[in-house]
């Protein structure tokens, strides 16, 4: 079965096909600008190495899906010869509240439940909605998997996501801890028990997704009993552009001080904190690499305020689970940025934490770096979230009886 993978922002649209009997990645692609000027489709067919590149007209995100569909089904450039071999699509939906703690197959009832869940996620649900609905609209017949960012988090304990606000507004409005990245946490946690070879159900692991998004999450025996991020991504680590975790009444001194809205200031803590905020340069670590070269002071303490954040989220999930056998770093930052790893694992070796300064050299695959006498494994392990959104579409659908053969 060939599975199409859809990942919809508000203007962008991130797709790839993966034959699954070997769980082969076919082509991937993005548009770009949808419904503004200067819209774009780029797609790589896997094993050729010129990219295509379409600058045409998208409106909304159903003409992007007609895009893309005719971009798959190209002489030249695409992977399909008929949109028949699709046996099922999977998106990418990033809350679902606490109403699902799996993929499911998307029904009426499912739709309506991602409308309800547009209040806890303004910015990203709605253009989920949009790219479920075009898909829906153009391949009729095909069964649709969601797969959701705050399900795997699910499984953590309520003393973990009840915030110490009056209980009534989690009963009145669900604010809670939900938790992002979760596709992401699963899959480097599933890879590091096969890396480490032994059973998920045995190991505790702790799993830093850092990217422009960061996140870290405790998981105790295959289950997440902890995440940093919260009510929404903005919390926890230092991101980004992201401040993470703040003292709230820093919102309102601002606003006073600054003559700004509650929102504008939220956007500033979105937008213009974290890296970004601190050093005054940038949000990418490999421009505050080169900045701390330079002699950047300010810089290099946006990148310790960084590790600082990590290393205290990884100390407290040690303690949470009353002992770690792995910590795995993982996106962007994680899978990159040598010298990060470093500041974070610097002189943890009396909690049995020793990385290993040669292995950690390595990037492009999974490896382990610590070193051979570290009583915890850490390990670096490329993500791949749309690996295991098809993953979930294929069982999904071949549970449900759609033929597996196509
Ligand atoms: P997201 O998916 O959240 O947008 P990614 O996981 O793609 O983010 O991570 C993007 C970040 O990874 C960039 O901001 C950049 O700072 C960092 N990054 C990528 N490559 C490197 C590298 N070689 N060295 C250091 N940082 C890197």
């Amino acid at each position: 079965m060939k599975v199409l993978v859809i990942n919809c922002g508000s203007s962008s649209l991130k797709y790839q096909v993966l034959d699954m009997r070997k769980e082969t990645l076919m082509c991937k692609g993005l548009v770009e600008r949808i419904g503004m000027e200067g819209s774009v489709l780029t797609q790589e067919k896997i094993g050729v190495d010129e990219k295509k590149v379409i600058e045409t007209p998208i409106a909304d995100h159903k003409v992007a899906m007609k895009q893309v569909i005719a971009a798959l089904l190209d002489q030249d450039y695409g992977v399909l010869k008929d949109l028949e071999e699709v046996g099922a699509v999977g998106h990418r939906v990033v809350h679902a509240g606490e109403r699902y703690s799996e993929s499911v197959l998307i029904d009426n009832s499912v739709i309506e439940v991602l409308k309800e869940c547009i209040e806890l996620a303004p910015l990203h649900n709605p253009p989920n909605l949009l790219g479920i609905n075009a898909c829906r609209e153009l391949m009729p017949n095909v069964p649709m998997v969601a797969v959701f960012d705050t399900a795997f988090h699910q499984t953590m304990p309520p003393e973990s996501y009840i915030y110490a606000i009056p209980y009534k507004y989690y009963d009145k409005y669900r604010i809670r801890r939900y938790g992002f990245h979760g596709t992401s946490h699963k899959y480097v946690a599933e890879r590091a028990a096969i890396l480490l070879g032994v059973s998920l159900y045995d190991l505790k692991l702790i799993t830093c997704h850092l990217g422009n998004g960061a996140s870290v999450s405790a998981i105790k025996r295959g289950r997440c009993i902890d995440t940093s991020m919260g009510f929404t991504p903005l919390s926890g680590l230092a991101m980004g552009t992201r401040s993470g975790s703040v003292d709230p009444a820093i919102i309102q001194f601002v606003a006073e001080k600054e003559k700004k809205t509650m929102e504008e200031v939220l956007d500033i803590l979105n937008k213009e904190s974290g890296m970004l905020g601190v050093s005054g340069v940038s949000s990418d670590f490999r421009d505050l690499d080169e900045e701390v070269q330079n002699g950047n002071v300010r810089a290099e303490l946006a990148l310790k305020v960084f590790a600082h954040r990590v290393r205290y989220y990884i100390g407290a999930y040690y303690l949470e689970m009353n002992g770690l056998d792995g910590i795995v770093f993982t996106a962007g930052v994680g899978e990159n940025d040598t010298t990060m790893r470093e500041i974070i694992c610097n002189e943890l070796g009396n909690l049995g934490i020793k990385l290993d300064l040669v292995k950690n050299k390595v990037r492009g695959r999974e490896a382990i770096i610590s070193r051979d006498d570290s009583r915890v494994s850490i390990m670096m392990i490329p993500t791949n979230e749309e690996l295991m959104i098809a993953r979930d579409t294929y069982n999904i659908a071949r549970n449900m009886g759609f033929d597996p053969a196509k």
